[in-house]
């Protein structure tokens, strides 16, 4: 049987449209839900990324601080700028948009956000808060990708998970996510030995790599759900994923397309964060 195509644009539509009823419910009490994006320098793949982000919210009603800063930003201004947004009401988020210029350390900039405007979920008391099974914000990309496997039926508890790679932002919370909901997580990198072997044993893919297609569709256990968190843009602009798209959708049950399937979920996730954190402001 052909894989379920994970629509990750649909459930990202339909998580959306329930925000707009808890967005309702906060404007009636006076508590506008606001996101300050700072975005440092001129990436153009992180000005699309901003792009959308800020569209995205102004459709479910939260409110946006645009805050674009030249290339040429100090770290110490960009310190100051964190210290104003944690400082001001009006602003329950704070998404620093990376990857930052290489002048700035983003090791001394990302702990400076207050950790209860952190909707990126990647201050450390956070990321903490996730390894202790207490969390408060969770990072957008495994937060969505924990929504696509319920989407697929797949139910984590005791499932051999493969998680490959281990970046601070997606690899290691998703690992952390997915023990925390009772599966068997390996997590391989690329001093990992026989990738093949190890993905061949999984019930649950996620892949987070960035090199395009490297886990091959011969790889994949039949009847596995494939989560492809990668995007890679090849020569003549085409995105490609970590996963070898054809080839493991003929062995999947289910897998999540590139793009159409994790990025849309990313947003949708930012904003679920922001509005937890608007929600907390109106229970203090
Ligand atoms: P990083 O570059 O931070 O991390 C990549 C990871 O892959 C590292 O842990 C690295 O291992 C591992 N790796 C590299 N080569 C191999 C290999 N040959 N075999 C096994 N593991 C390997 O990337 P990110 O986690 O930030 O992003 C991964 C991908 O996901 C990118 O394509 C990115 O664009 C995409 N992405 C998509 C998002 C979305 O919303 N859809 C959001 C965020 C990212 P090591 O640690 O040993 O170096």
């Amino acid at each position: 049987m052909p894989a379920v195509i994970l629509d990750g644009k649909a459930l990202a539509a339909r998580i959306r449209g329930e925000l707009g009823g808890q967005v309702a419910q906060l404007r009636a009490r006076g508590i506008e839900p606001g996101l300050a994006v700072v975005l440092v320098g001129e990436d153009p793949a992180s000005q699309i990324y901003v792009r959308n982000k800020t569209a995205a919210c102004a459709q479910a009603g939260i409110r946006t601080f645009d805050h674009r800063l030249p290339p040429s930003t100090s770290e110490a201004e960009l310190l100051a700028l964190i210290a104003r947004l944690n400082a001001d009401p009006a602003v329950d988020g704070i998404l620093i948009q990376l990857p930052l210029p290489s002048t700035i350390d983003a090791r001394r900039v990302l702990p400076a956000v207050d950790p209860r405007k952190d909707v990126d979920g990647i201050h450390p008391e956070n990321v903490g808060r996730l390894l202790m099974g207490e969390p408060r914000f969770v990072a957008c990309t495994p937060f969505g990708v924990m929504k696509l496997v319920a989407e697929a039926g797949l139910s984590p508890a005791g499932a051999n998970a493969v998680v490959v790679g281990r970046s601070n932002m997606v690899g290691k919370p998703m690992a952390a996510l997915l023990l925390a909901a009772d599966a068997t997580v390996t997590v391989c990198h690329s001093k990992t030995r026989d990738l093949a072997a190890i993905v061949a044993r999984a019930d649950l893919v996620v892949a987070a790599v960035g090199r395009p297609e490297m886990v091959r569709g011969d790889w994949i256990k039949p009847g596995a759900v494939v989560i492809d968190v990668g995007i890679n843009r090849r020569a003549d602009g085409k995105l490609l994923g970590d996963v070898e798209f054809g080839p493991a959708a003929a062995r999947a049950s289910a897998i999540t397309p590139v793009p159409g399937g994790v990025g849309p979920m990313t947003i949708a996730m930012l904003l679920v964060n922001t509005v937890t954190a608007a929600e907390i402001r109106a229970a203090s």
